[in-house]
């Protein structure tokens, strides 16, 4: 992985928008040209082959290709970590069984054998994205929080099994035990019999006699579940956590999927995000900027003080350094910018207005430097 892997879509030779069609079949023409019953001995066949596999097993997953268009191979890929939580999964059941789904019933048991053997095999569990809104602190502090989830989990009645009480498994009516149902199929590629997982009996040739009645022998119930997450400090807007095997349980003793939280942040009354820098507006008064004050700045963790000098400007923007927000996965943190805007004062009474004007007349021109600057240049322009 350490190498830069190839754009999914570009491996398949399709655009972005592809339909699901589209990519299936695409998958279909690519994986027919670099199958290893093709190339028999061709590494860089291979290579391919399980590229186009790996490509098709994410973009033919809702959820993966969701998460592959929104965030990259970062987004699917189990090496790629976040928060010390690592993303989970990745390829799941593996290629074959994708294959196994696609072209099994096309070549039945003459490919390898991937129908039949792969019908049974583990599968991996959904995948479950849940998003979670966090106040502004809580994304720059970390927090625990509880995630309620209606998540299908293996039935408590019967342990999963599907079977009633002194249930017995029997052999399945449908398919006489052998798991599969057979029917002959005119395809592209010439005449094949088709070989079809019994829907029955799921291809395992049994069914259990009395279904246990709490699930309806399927072995798995929706249950509200609770479940803890840890945010680390320093998380923004679509900033995600996953939690491995904590999605939707596996079949055939498969591993369960993973659970997928996204974040949002709600907006702060006086602050605003850059990365980990913050930025806030301060209002100061016309006194305090012609005489200079000791402010009280507002931080995220408290109250500090601050000495602005003697004629500070409007829209001047000073720093604090290390009163931002912690990077994620580090221990730096980043800074607090502070705009200085000036307030005019309003509903000046009779006096406020005299004393405004005494002053007004009292500042030479040396005063403003910009306004002369500005007068100045105005004059010249219409001389
Ligand atoms: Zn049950
Ligand atoms: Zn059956």
């Amino acid at each position: 992985m350490a190498e830069k892997k190839r754009d999914y879509y570009e491996i398949l030779g399709i655009s972005k928008g592809a339909s699901q069609d589209e990519i299936k079949s695409a998958f279909r023409k690519k994986a027919m040209e670099y199958h290893p019953d093709r190339n028999p001995g061709d590494k860089t066949a291979e290579a391919k082959f399980k590229e186009v596999n790996e490509a098709y097993e994410v973009l033919s997953d809702p959820q993966k290709k969701e998460r592959y268009d929104r965030f990259g191979h970062a987004g699917v890929d189990p090496n790629a970590g976040f928060g010390g939580a690592g993303f989970g999964g990745g390829f799941g059941g593996g290629f074959e069984d994708i294959f196994g789904d696609l072209f099994g019933s096309m070549f039945g048991g003459g490919f390898g054998g991937f129908s039949q053997s792969r019908r049974n095999a583990p599968q991996k569990g959904a995948d479950i994205q849940k998003n979670l809104r966090i106040t502004f602190e809580e994304a720059a502090f970390g927090a625990k929080k509880n995630i309620v989830l209606n998540k299908l989990t293996p039935c408590d009645e019967c342990g999963g099994t599907g079977a009633a009480k002194g249930a017995a498994k029997v052999t399945c009516p449908n398919c006489d035990g052998t798991g599969e149902v057979r029917s002959t199929q005119r395809t592209p590629f010439g005449q094949f019999t088709n070989i079809q997982t019994c829907s029955k009996c799921g291809g395992t040739g049994q069914v259990i006699d009395i279904p246990c009645s709490k699930c309806s022998g399927s072995g798995t119930i929706r249950k509200k579940v609770t479940i803890s997450v840890d945010i680390p400090a320093g998380v923004d807007n679509d900033s995600f956590i996953s939690l491995k095997g904590q999605g939707e349980p596996g079949k055939n003793g498969g591993p369960n999927g993973d659970l997928y939280v996204v974040i949002s942040v709600e907006p702060h009354k006086l602050f605003k995000r850059k990365g980990s820098d913050l930025w806030l507006e301060m209002p100061i008064t016309f006194d305090q900027a012609a005489l200079g004050a000791e402010l009280i700045v507002p931080t995220l963790k408290e109250k500090v003080s601050y000495k602005i000098p003697e004629g500070t400007q409007p829209g001047t923007v000073f720093r604090l350094k290390g009163k931002g927000i912690k990077q994620l996965k580090s221990t730096r943190h980043g800074d607090l910018y502070v705009k200085v805007t000036l307030e005019v004062p309003t509903k000046l009474n009779g006096k406020q207005k005299k004393l405004i004007k005494e002053l007004g007349e009292s500042l030479d021109k040396s005063s403003y430097t910009k306004h002369k600057g500005f007068t100045d240049t105005v004059r010249e322009l219409f001389k």
